[in-house]
This record gives C-alpha cells, structure tokens and sequence, in this order.
C-alpha cells in the first residue's frame, strides 16, 4: 500500500472508532433514560397514592391553605407523570423501531389526523395537505412526527380558526416536508431551545405539555437521516420544516440491536 493510501486506512479506522464509540454511548444514554424513568413511576405512584388519600380525607375539612397545598401537590404529581411517560417514550424512539418499509406519507397524515379528530373539531380547524410522497421509514413513527407537529399547531392557535397546511418540496437527494399554521408564533429566540427536552417557550403556560413533543420529533427526523428546524416570527404563524432522505439502500442512522 502506498504511503497515502496508509494514511487513508488509517484515518478510516480512526472514523470507524469513534463511530463505534458513539453507538455505544448513544445506546447507554437511551438505556439509561429508560431505566431512570420505568425506575422512577414507582415512587411516585406511591407520592400520589397518599396525596390521594390526604386530599380525599381532609380535602374542605382542614384550613383553605391545606387546600391548596393539597391541589398544588397533586397537580406536580400530574406533571411529573406526564414527564416521566414522555421521558420513557423518546427512549424507546430507537428500541422500538421497527424495520424501515416504504410508508405512504398521506395514510400517516390521514393517521395522524385521526388521532387529532376532538381537537379540530373543537377549534374549528382547517387541517389539509398537498400530495405526500412515499418515503422509507417507520410508519408509526412518521405519523406520531406529523401528530406532534399538527397537534401543536393547534394547541398554539392565535385569534383566528386555526388553518394547517402539509405541503412537500422534492430537492436532489431529500424532500422537505412543511407544516404551517396561522398561530401564536415564536420569537426566533426560542428557535433552537424549544427542540430541546423539556424546553417550553412559556414555562407556565396554561396550556398543558411538558416540552418533549419537539424532542421527540428531532429524534425521529434524525433517525431517518434528516433534519428539523422552524421559521417564524412572533404571531406571525410558524412554519415547521424536515427533511427525509430519498433513499435506494439501507437508512444509515438505523439502529442495529433491539435494547428494550
Ligand atoms: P409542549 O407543547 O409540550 O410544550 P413541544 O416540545 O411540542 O412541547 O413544544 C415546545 C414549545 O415550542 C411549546 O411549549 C411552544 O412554546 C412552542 N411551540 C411548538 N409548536 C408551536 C407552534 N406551532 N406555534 C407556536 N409555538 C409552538
């Protein structure tokens, strides 16, 4: 072998290492997030069980400080619970994957609109979408990915009836899925932090969620060799846009071992 072709191999070995090494780091993170939150639930089922019982019992009977005190704590409870089973979700995005087919975009939108069926009706909601391409993937995982994304744009509606466009744009080597809305906005301050865990623009929003649609949705986009991001000004409406990889071979960010 020539003495380039020495320095080739080895800067390709050197790449397969580390490549190797962030597997396995990323297999532990997912394997850790899991065992930390299943581990967590109980616990806390037992907090609430006896929040329950306190409230039951003494809930009107004591002073109205207790009462609130009461309401405060079980409404933690709540939260912490939601967090706990979003946290075990994201950890099963790769785990529970099932082999990449070729998935029909407009039977997961249609999926996923099933699932949103209470809140467009109650908002009033325009929900439509131009003609989605075929793509490979994991088709539960494309509809929870447009269900998140369309689920938001309702949740953070503005004034008027909400109005939800789907649209595709076919480039050299990727589609660019879009999905738009008329609603609140976000600040581009708060463009990148949102897609991180737990990460809300309105911590305290009344509006329930506990920030990890978003996560989940990077997550699922990645794997499938595509990225994530959001245009938008403040109630102005946003635009969320991914892309997806038109793929021949195998998807390169695919999990090779089932863990969980
Ligand atoms: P959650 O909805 O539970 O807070 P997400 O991760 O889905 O979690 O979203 C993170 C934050 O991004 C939200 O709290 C909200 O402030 C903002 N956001 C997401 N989607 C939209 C949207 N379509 N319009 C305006 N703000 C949005």
């Amino acid at each position: 072998m020539s003495h380039s072709g020495d320095h080739c191999q080895q800067l390709y070995d050197q790449l397969e290492a580390s490549n190797r090494a962030l597997k396995a780091s990323n297999l532990e993170l997912q394997q850790f997030a899991y065992v930390a939150s299943h581990d967590l639930q109980a616990p806390l089922r037992h907090i609430s069980g006896f929040v329950e019982l306190l409230a039951r019992r003494y809930q009107g009977k004591t002073d109205e400080k207790a009462d609130l005190w009461i309401g405060e704590t079980l409404k933690s409870v709540e939260l912490m619970r939601s967090m706990i089973a979003d946290l075990l979700e994201y950890s099963r995005v790769d785990s529970q994957a099932g082999d990449p087919v070729p998935v029909d975009l407009n039977s997961a939108f249609e999926a996923s609109l099933l699932r949103l069926k209470a809140p467009i009706s109650e908002n009033q909601a325009s929900v439509t979408s131009e003609s989605l391409p075929t793509l490979m993937g994991d088709p539960a995982q494309f509809t929870q990915l447009l269900h998140n994304l369309i689920g938001n744009a309702l949740k953070y509606r503005g004034p008027a009836p909400p109005e939800i466009k789907v649209t595709a744009e076919k480039g050299e080597r990727e589609w660019t899925i879009s999905v738009s809305d008329n609603g609140i906005g976000i600040d581009p301050a708060y463009h990148r932090t949102i897609f991180l865990m737990f990460e809300r623009v309105y911590s305290s929003s009344k509006l329930p969620g506990t920030g990890i649609g978003l996560t989940l949705c990077q997550r699922i986009v990645q794997r499938h060799g595509g990225r994530i991001w959001v245009e938008s000004e403040k109630d102005e409406g946003a635009t969320f846009k991914f892309t997806l990889p038109i793929h021949s071979g195998p998807l390169p960010h695919w999990p090779t071992g089932k863990s969980t």
